[in-house]
């Protein structure tokens, strides 16, 4: 079933993000990760898509040879595992970087196959070693052109226009959305209008990055649809479960802690206390989320699904 078919008004669902693990790990870490969130009946669960990384090792004669790390297991074969052990609908998240159009085509023939009916179209991030996002050759340089050639798919239109009988593909896709503006974006008036390009062209509905300040979500949905973006925009909430987030967090996302919650934090002394803190502070943002009627709260989990369980059974 399609996200935007589960969004129903005036009921808050409950929705989570996981990660694949690191390579030589088994499905049921995956497993392990979903079993303590089932109580609160996900409505579906997104998968990421972390794309490989490279370095180059000196080799003899001074030769450099690029070799590929940290590979995970593929995000659609977990989606696909995750959908029929559960029977839950997954959403596997589908970046442009690395990829090819065909090999993004390919991967959109096996979702579909594959029975998924929903994918999050992102462009990803630069890699360690480059300073800007590179697309691949041949590949989407933007979410935009990912939503396009996924619209594309949607009428039968092939890569290869002498596909036999070419199916459409029936998906219904999200995208992503900065309530405090992409890091490379000039400002928040231009960053909406590539965000309204994308939904213009057919996305269905929007994600946001994770933000600590509910303040910043409700701006950012005001803004949103002053620009004419009327879709749902589901905020995305990861509580602080470490020490090292207060840092981390603000470096990694570009978001701001609010000053109560950082002040916070600075008092505390071990990453025990710091989880307290973050579970009270997202259980507070979520409780006031509901109360202004959200159409979901989407968790970003980051393997710590006992601490959203927790925030889940106070909330739901
Ligand atoms: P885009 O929509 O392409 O935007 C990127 C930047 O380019 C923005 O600054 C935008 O304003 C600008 N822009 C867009 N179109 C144009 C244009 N035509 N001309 C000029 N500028 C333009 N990353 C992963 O690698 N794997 C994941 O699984 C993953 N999941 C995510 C889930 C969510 C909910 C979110 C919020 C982010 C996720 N990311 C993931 C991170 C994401 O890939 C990065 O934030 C990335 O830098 C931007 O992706 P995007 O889809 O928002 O890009």
């Amino acid at each position: 079933m399609k996200v935007t078919d589960k969004l129903v008004e005036g009921k808050t669902l409950f929705s989570f993000e996981i990660l694949p693990p690191q390579k030589g790990s088994s499905i049921q870490s995956i497993y392990d990760a979903i079993d303590p969130l089932l109580d609160f009946s996900p409505a579906y669960i997104n998968v990421t898509y972390h794309r490989q990384e490279y370095i180059y090792k000196k080799r003899e004669k001074g030769y450099l040879e690029k070799v590929a790390v940290r590979k995970r297991p593929g995000t659609v074969g977990i989606c696909a595992a995750i959908k029929h052990k559960y029977n839950i609908d997954t959403v596997p998240h589908l970046i442009c970087g690395g990829f090819t159009r065909d090999e993004t085509e390919n991967a959109l023939i096996d979702l579909q196959f594959l029975g998924i009916d929903n994918v999050l179209a992102l462009r990803g991030d630069p890699i360690k070693t480059e300073h800007v996002f590179v697309p691949q050759e041949g590949g989407n340089k933007n979410a935009l052109e990912l939503v396009e050639q996924i619209m594309r798919l949607k009428k039968g239109i092939y890569l290869d226009e002498d596909v036999k009988n070419p199916h459409p593909l029936d998906l219904c896709v999200g995208v992503a959305g900065y309530p405090e503006k992409h890091f490379e974006a000039p400002n928040m008036a231009t960053d909406i209008h590539f965000l309204k390009k994308k939904i213009e062209a057919g996305a269905q509905y929007i994600v946001t990055q994770l933000f600590f300040d509910n303040k910043k979500y409700f701006d950012f949905v005001v803004k949103c649809r002053e620009a004419g973006i009327t879709v749902p925009i589901i905020p995305g909430i990861k509580p602080i479960s470490r020490l090292s987030h207060l840092t981390f967090m603000p470096k990694f996302f570009h978001v701001d802690l609010p000053e109560s919650l950082s002040s916070e934090l600075l008092n505390c002394t071990t990453d025990q206390q710091a989880a307290e803190v973050g579970r009270e502070w997202a259980t507070l943002q979520c409780a006031e989320l509901v109360k202004a009627g959200v159409p979901s709260i989407h968790f970003y989990t980051m393997g710590k699904s006992t601490q959203v369980a927790a925030i889940a059974k106070a909330i739901y």
